[in-house]
């Protein structure tokens, strides 16, 4: 998968211009393009991942507070 750099449209691997805009598509500019892409997914995920781990710990710490407050 390439993405035009101009218009952001995802091309075929294989092609030589956008299918879109018919700007040339520079494979170096691509891979540069794909490394920050898959850097960012990284953070995104470790992120959501963090969040969620939040929340449910959130989730047990309440539920275990409302099983004590009824026993007690
Ligand atoms: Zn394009």
């Amino acid at each position: 998968m390439i993405v035009c750099e101009a218009c952001g449209t995802e091309n075929p691997p294989d092609r030589k211009y956008c299918t879109k805009c018919a700007r040339k598509l520079d494979p170096e500019t691509q891979r540069a393009v794909a490394l920050q892409r898959s850097e960012h997914t990284a953070m995104s995920i470790n992120w959501s991942a963090i969040i969620t781990a939040l929340v449910v710990l959130l989730i047990v710490l309440a539920v275990l507070f409302l099983l004590v407050t009824h026993v007690l």
